[in-house]
């Protein structure tokens, strides 16, 4: 993570939300030699990135002051709202520091309406406003493979496209404002319905009494398989439920599928059946474990 010397060239970065995967996707913007200041709400967090070279910031609105690109990775729609437009009577969020022309780029994954909400908000103070939500898992953000689906302005993209090829692999601009989290929600009801498969496939497995790993391999191995089957489900397997992606943030992104989805007037039964799954796992108080914890409500493998 050590950065480069001359980066005087380069756009200042801020970081707001080191999480699971913000911690290492902003680590990767630092390592290339972007001149980097770092928010998280939970300060100890911050700790190794400091050591790399960060600046630590006491509040968004402190890193959007030091910063031509500001990045977001928080949990759910409403933690976005409070980092980016701050309190009512607070001059706390990014938008109390932010520069007009500089550009909130957000990583996290939330509800395609909040997103072109904020991007308006922001817009009529001449900040600009991707969302820009990823794929991969931590594994994905540890090993800067992940794909991320964008939107926003066009030219906006292009401006930040350098910054997002150092976080994954396949990086497109997929549409207008919005756009980015609606693609995204179309990912996590394929992965929470390919999750239930992979559990459903295991009960019947185990309640067969076959070697669980050999069955897993082979149907991995052929038109059956799934990046669930091939990641998850080892682990599944050992009992390994610590979270890359937690089932609870899988629960809030079948939530804004379906929120989604009603506005469109459209039904989504097995998105739906998969959504009843994550709130029993959730219910259970497994929210905290990993999504392969969903055998779980299939009763362990
Ligand atoms: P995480 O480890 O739980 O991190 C969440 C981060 O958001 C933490 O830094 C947390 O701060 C911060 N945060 C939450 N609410 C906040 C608020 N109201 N104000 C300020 N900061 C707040 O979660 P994660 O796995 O990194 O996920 C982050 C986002 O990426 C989520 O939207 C998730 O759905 C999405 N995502 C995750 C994965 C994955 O595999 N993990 C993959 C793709 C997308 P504290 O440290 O203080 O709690």
């Amino acid at each position: 993570m050590k950065p480069s010397n001359d980066n005087s060239q380069l756009p200042r970065v801020g970081y707001i939300g080191l999480g699971i995967m913000g911690r290492p996707m902003a680590g990767h913007l630092l390592s290339a030699g972007y001149p980097l200041t770092v928010f998280n709400r939970t300060r100890a967090k911050t700790a190794s990135l400091a050591v790399a070279g960060a600046r630590v910031a006491d509040s968004p609105r402190a890193v959007a002051e030091a910063s031509d690109i500001i990045f977001t990775n928080v949990t759910d729609s409403p933690d976005l709202e409070a980092v980016v437009l701050g309190e009512a009577d607070e001059p706390f969020g990014v938008i109390d520091g932010a520069r007009p022309g500089s550009i909130v780029v957000d990583n996290s994954t939330v509800a395609p309406a909040t997103a072109k909400k904020i991007a308006a908000i922001l817009q009529a103070k001449g900040v600009h406003f991707l969302d820009a939500p990823v794929t991969g898992g931590e594994k994905g953000a540890v090993e800067a493979t992940l794909a991320i689906m964008v939107g926003g302005e066009e030219k906006m993209f292009q401006r930040v496209l350098p910054l997002l090829q150092r976080l994954g692999k396949t990086v497109l601009h997929v549409g207008p404002h919005g756009a980015g989290q609606m693609t995204k929600a179309i990912n996590q009801i394929l992965g929470a319905i390919h999750l239930c498969a992979m559990a459903e496939a295991l009960a019947l497995a185990k309640a067969a009494g076959l070697d669980l790993e050999k069955t897993r391999q082979i149907v991995a191995s052929g038109a059956a398989g799934s990046w669930m089957l091939t990641n998850l489900a080892p682990r599944a397997i050992a009992g390994d439920f610590r979270p890359g992606f937690k089932a609870g943030l899988q629960n809030k992104d079948l939530r804004i599928a379906m929120e989604a989805a009603t506005q469109l007037d459209l039904d989504l039964p097995l998105t739906q059946l998969a959504k009843h799954r994550f709130k029993q796992l959730v219910d259970m108080g497994c929210g905290d474990e990993g999504t392969q914890a969903i055998v779980k409500t299939w009763g362990k493998p």
